[in-house]
């Protein structure tokens, strides 16, 4: 089962690429991280991946962690160190190559005034062909 595996390696990196983003955003709980991974991958990562993952990047100098007092509770929280700073800023530059080449590739271009489209194109058929438009009104100008 190697493509599953395959996945999970990229589930798992993309999973410490959006932990070291929050992280960036300012300290956060543990079970907050798993939340708001769950909402910004479409799937909520187990407690058993985050935590390992956690100890991991403290391990490596690019996490710390901060006992928070809330009312009278003590609360754990994780902060990004400068060292992560500079990894997740590394890391940042590398997907948002990747991602550029990810974007123009979904890019269409409107049929009737030729400007740029990266999601919520207007479809429409026309003499038998399905084509891409900006916005209705293109695609009413086209016929
Ligand atoms: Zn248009």
């Amino acid at each position: 089962m190697l493509s599953v595996k395959k996945e999970e390696g990229f589930m798992t990196n993309l999973v410490k690429f959006y932990m070291l983003m929050l992280l960036h955003e300012g300290p956060m709980h543990g079970y907050d991280i798993i939340d708001e991974l769950g909402n910004r991958l479409g799937k909520k990562p187990s407690a058993g991946q985050i935590y390992p993952l956690l100890k991991r990047f403290q391990n490596m100098g690019y996490v710390s962690q901060e006992i928070r007092h809330v009312g009278k509770k003590k609360r754990k929280v994780y902060k990004i160190t400068r060292k992560g700073r500079n990894f997740a800023s590394g890391l940042l530059n590398k997907f948002s190559d990747i991602l550029d080449v990810a974007v123009r590739q979904k890019i269409t271009k409107c049929s009737h005034c030729g400007c740029e489209i990266y999601r919520g194109e207007y479809r429409q058929k026309i003499r038998g062909r399905i084509l891409n438009f900006c916005c209705a009104s293109c695609a009413k100008s086209f016929r």
